[in-house]
């Protein structure tokens, strides 16, 4: 068990991201979430919960993306990126759900009181102050790639599901695993700060919704037909010309220099 050394606080976010489930870590099937937390004065901040043991909550607490939620956190002595929290999972409540009605009216008060920064812009305030979450403006969306993961990789994967007995007590009791997805979903994009000449940004996609997606559209239409559904969702739509597309981004852990997508926030313009 870790150690801390920070105080308890209650807190209440919004729940903006929840990334897929890591499984090559020491922690078991742990989710990472990250939400806005409301100031005074119009302010509004990014924060991290992680770890959120999300299969071992109760039903009831199970937060979605756009709950509100109170919850007791502290600062974890092993992560040190400014917006990291580590909770008290017994402690969620559930205060409400901003729903995406009238144009998503209720998430825009919000998600308008934050930052919007360029890649590059986000890039530079993290090795400044070490900034590990932003709304990020993709300037021009050039393309959804699909990669392989690399076999070393999934190699991992499979060798940290044989040493970790709780996963196959879990299986056996019924309850799937979660699947390790054999692809990289990513946006090439450049931002308004990128240099000219400069290679595009190019960042995975990690939000749940992505996986959870190619997972059922893998079983609705076949093998053949999930990777085109998942272009045309994340590219087509997402980043349609009649919304006003930005990213939610966070950086990785160990790699501090690398952002991920953490989740896509598109309203209609
Ligand atoms: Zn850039």
């Amino acid at each position: 068990m870790d150690t801390h050394d920070g105080a308890w606080s209650e807190i209440e976010l919004t729940v903006t991201v929840k990334a897929y489930p890591a499984i090559s870590t020491k922690h078991r099937e742990t989710v990472c979430v990250a939400g806005i937390q409301e100031g005074l004065l119009g302010s509004a901040s990014h924060i991290r919960l992680y770890p959120v043991p999300f299969r071992d909550l109760p039903f009831e607490v199970r937060f979605r993306k756009w709950d509100r939620v109170r919850v007791r956190v502290r600062r974890p002595r092993n992560d040190s990126r400014p917006e990291s929290h580590s909770i008290d999972a017994s402690t969620i409540e559930l205060l409400g759900h901003l729903g995406p009605e009238r144009n998503w009216q209720a998430r825009r008060p919000v998600v308008d009181q934050l930052h919007r920064y360029s890649m590059c812009e986000l890039q530079a305030a993290q090795k400044a102050d070490g900034t590990s979450l932003g709304l990020v403006v993709p300037d021009e969306v050039l393309d959804f790639t699909v990669e392989d993961r690399e076999e070393d990789e999934r190699e991992e994967a499979r060798r940290y599901l044989a040493s970790q007995p709780t996963l196959f007590d879990d299986d056996k009791a019924g309850l799937p695993l979660v699947e390790a997805i054999p692809y990289y979903f990513r946006y090439r994009f450049r931002c308004a700060d990128c240099a000219p000449g400069k290679s595009p940004h190019h960042m995975s996609i990690i939000d749940w919704e992505i996986h959870q997606a190619y997972r059922s559209w893998r079983d609705q239409y076949g093998a053949d037909q999930v990777l085109e559904r998942l272009r045309t969702k994340w590219l087509e739509e997402i980043c349609a010309p009649d919304r006003d597309t930005m990213f939610f981004t966070g950086n990785m852990h160990q790699h501090p220099g690398s952002f991920l997508v953490l989740g896509c926030w598109w309203p209609p313009r």
